[in-house]
Formats: C-alpha cells, structure tokens, sequence
C-alpha cells in the first residue's frame, strides 16, 4: 500500500505544540515508509478562519522543516466536489432534507435532558415522502446514519474501538446556506486525495465512527486511524496558553532551535527505550505508531531546555548561526562591531540554554554599556579592587600581544604583583568589562573584547569606584 498521511490544520489560530507534534508523526509516518505527506488547510469555517493565521502555519511547518510533499490545499477550493457530493447522497438516499425548526431541536433536547435519554437528532425528517418535502423551504441536509450494528476500527495507537450505530444520530452535513460541515469535508478529502492513514489528536476519536459510514456511503475506502493523546502541561491539565508558550513559533522567539523542538516533540508521547536524542534520520527510522504511549504527555520544560543546549552544542556552528540571526536582528545586536560571533558559539554553548539567551549575553562584545548590573558592581567593584584595577591597566595597556594566553597572564601577574588571589583581580576586571559577573575565560573574554574597549571599560569601572568612595 502506497502511504499517504496529512496534516490538516484549522486556520484559526498559530500552530500550536500539539498540533507540530501530530504534523511530524504523519510527517515521520509518511517519509518511514517512502510515503508523502499532505498539508490541507481546513478553512471552511469562514468567520472563524484567517489569513494570518494559514501564515502562521506555514511558517511554523516551514520553520520546523516539515515539508509537504501535496499541497497545500484548502477545503474553500472544493466547495463544488462537496456539494456534488452530498447531491450524490441524497440522491442515492443515503442523505436527508430535514425541516427541522430550531424550537422543535431546542424542544427535542430539552425532553431528552429532562428524561435523561442520549442527546440526539431523532430522525424526524428521515423517513419524509418527496410529498411531504419542498425543497425550496429553509432546509439542512443529514447523513442517514445506519440504524443497526456498530463501526468496528483498529485506531493504530488505541487499539479496537467500538461503537454501537444506535449511538450515533443523523449528523447535519450541509447547513442551511449549502456549506457543508466539518466531518463531511474531511471525509470527502481524505477519500478524494487518498489518504492511507488519518493521524491526528484524539479529541477527534468521537467523530471517526460517522465519518467512517459516510466514507462507506461514498462507497470508498476506509483509512487506517491513529488517534494521538492529547499533551498535559506540568501541572497536570490539558496545555494552554496558561503554561507559556504554546505557538511554535514562540519557540522560536523564545531561543530555541527547531531541531530541538523537534526532537522535543518526537519524544513527547514517543519513545525508543530510553534515548533521549535523536536526529531526523533517526526519527524517520526508528518512529513506529504503535510505540506511541496511549495515555497523554506531560510537557516538561526542562528537557526542553536540556535538549536545546544539547544541539547548540553539538550542531555545526552554521547551522546555529543560521537560527541565532533571528535574535540578532531581533535584538539589535551590531555584529560587525566585535568578534567574529560563530567563534563565540563553542564558548556560549556551554553557558546558555537557548539563543535568546546567548544574544543576550554576548551584547557586551559588540556594544558599550552605561550601567553595572547592580549585584555584581556591590561585591565587585568596591574599593579595595581599584589598585588591581589600575595595575592590570597600566600592564594591559602596555601590551601588543592581545591574545587569550597572554592577556590571562598578565591577569596573574597583577595578582602575584600585588600578592592578591586571582579572583581579587579577575572579578573585578570580568564586571569592569563585561557589566556583570559572567562571562566566559577572562583572557577569551579581554581577547574578543578588544583592548581599546577593555581599557576604556576599566576606566569607566575606575570611575565607578570612585562614585562610589566619595558617596560613603
Ligand atoms: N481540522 C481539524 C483540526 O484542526 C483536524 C481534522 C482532522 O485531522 O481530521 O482540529
């Protein structure tokens, strides 16, 4: 069997964690098995679909790197094959006229509450005689959902599932404008295109059932079904906006590389014993449906953040440049006024969990600052560190050797001079260049700084000292 999955989004608002997760599995599933992949945008829901938000989509496929192989395709395009369609079912008399009013609907569920009965169409149009119709009256058009027997699946994450027919009543399929309703267009599409296997987030297990009658309807083949659970978020309930970034392309925003989020999503709810880490080729051969867990994920930021430094660190430093220069230009970092950045990646890597970060705490390399960071200024930049300020001046200044190796021993030279430890010097000098306390080998640091810069920085920490003894 050719495989053939696809990812069919509602356009009504960005592409969320989950709805990245069920796009890779189908992605995965399909290139596994040299399949392809299909996007559809399910935009049929006019009032509630939206321009920004099919971008919004496919710049967070495009950003995860999810490429479709068909598509994209949009159900607004196929309005005519769906009424052709549901003409076809009524025709056939496998689909209904009903004239049903809203009071008698309200009515009717109104009963089934009180007697607590299922809630449910009862079929009332169902059996109406063209005599006792006229089309030209407001109308919807209902599926004639079998009566007897049950829909039978083998959902390939939840195992069997079962449903009674007496269970399910006549869904409305064209509402009273023509348009049809979401469980019929999917049906039509999954069938039309030929989707072998619909993988999808489970809040969807309900409708399967009738959409499997009505593909049967249609007289077509019936796709293989994956359900996926659904993600928690750390606290245990179901993953909103409420546990933080929840948009993919927050993820982005937020620092962190798509192949992290990647490898993140993979294991969200997927595992293969107890590897952590896994590249995509890996994924696409080791990911099997059935080793997806049936009960839902948790989400667990840390391991995110884990996984992220862990590909900062071991991916090519273009790649990482590549997704740094986001933040870059996001945050204004001048980078043709410092070192060449993708030298700094192999030393930041070790420092940072994601490139938000990292941009963050490079800034003093390519920018001047007005302000110490208040904590590291108090315990560093007091009195007792101006003499050691001074001399690592006066000896910095005087060298032309600018290199790491030299600029740390000139660093402890200052300190054996001055019979001081070297965290006596060097802290002070680190907050004096860099603004704060961290940073990465001060020699490395004095190095990629530059000594205009370094010298000018000690001056202004130099001034700062002495703020600070004529306040007290
Ligand atoms: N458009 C539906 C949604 O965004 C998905 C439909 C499906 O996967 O069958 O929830």
């Amino acid at each position: 069997m050719t495989v053939k999955t696809r990812f069919a989004p509602s356009p009504t608002g960005y592409l969320h964690v989950g709805g990245a997760r069920t796009a890779l599995y189908s992605w995965l599933y399909a290139k596994k098995h040299q399949g392809s992949f299909v996007l559809r945008i399910e935009d049929t829901d006019r009032e509630r679909s939206t321009e920004e938000s099919v971008q919004a989509i496919l710049d967070g496929m495009q950003w995860l790197d999810l490429q479709h192989d068909e598509g994209p395709f949009y159900q607004t395009h196929h309005f005519d094959r769906y009424k052709e369609l549901i003409q076809q079912l009524v025709e056939q008399g496998k689909a209904y006229r009903c004239y049903c009013s809203k009071e008698r609907l309200d009515d009717l569920r109104e009963q089934q509450q009180a007697s607590k009965q299922r809630i449910g169409y009862d079929g009332h149009c169902r059996n109406l005689s063209c005599d006792e119709q006229d089309s030209s009256q407001p109308h919807v058009i209902r599926f004639k959902n079998p009566l007897e027997g049950s829909v039978v699946f083998d959902d390939l994450i939840k195992g069997t599932i079962s449903v009674n027919n007496s269970e399910l009543d006549d869904l409305i399929i064209a509402r009273t404008d023509g348009t049809p309703t979401y469980n019929f267009t999917v049906v039509v599409d999954d069938s039309d295109m030929e989707i072998s296997h619909v993988i999808r987030g489970d809040d969807h297990v309900n409708n399967t059932p009738r959409q499997i009658n009505m593909i049967e309807a249609l007289g077509r083949q019936v796709p293989k079904y994956a359900h996926v659970p659904m993600i928690l978020g750390d606290d245990g309930k179901r993953l909103s906006k409420r546990h933080g970034a929840v948009s993919v392309m927050q993820y982005r925003d937020e620092g962190y590389l798509p192949q992290a989020v990647l490898n993140y999503l993979v294991r969200l709810g997927w595992s293969h014993g107890d590897q952590e880490v896994f590249s995509v080729d890996e994924m696409i051969e080791l990911f099997d449906l059935k080793d997806v867990n049936r009960a839902p994920s948790a989400f667990n930021t840390d391991k995110l953040n884990w996984l992220n430094q862990h590909y900062i660190k071991s991916l090519p430093a273009e790649e990482v440049l590549k997704h740094l220069q986001f933040h870059i230009n996001e945050q204004q970092l001048d980078v043709a006024n410092g070192p060449d950045i993708k030298d700094l990646i192999p030393e930041m890597a070790e420092r940072v969990k994601t490139l938000k970060e990292f941009v963050l705490a490079v800034r003093y390399f390519y920018h001047d600052f007005d302000e110490f960071d208040a904590n590291a200024a108090k315990k560093h930049l007091r009195p007792v560190a101006r003499q050691p300020l001074e001399l690592a001046k006066q000896k910095l200044s005087e060298t032309h050797d600018w290199t790491a190796g030299n600029l740390h021993s000139i660093v402890s030279q200052t300190a054996e001079e001055l019979e001081l430890g070297m965290g006596k010097v060097g802290m002070p000098l680190r907050v004096a260049v860099t603004g704060a306390g961290m940073s990465p080998d001060l020699g490395i640091t004095l190095e990629w700084i530059g000594k205009e810069r370094v010298l000018s920085r000690i001056d202004q920490a130099l001034d700062f000292i002495a703020q600070r003894e004529a306040n007290s």
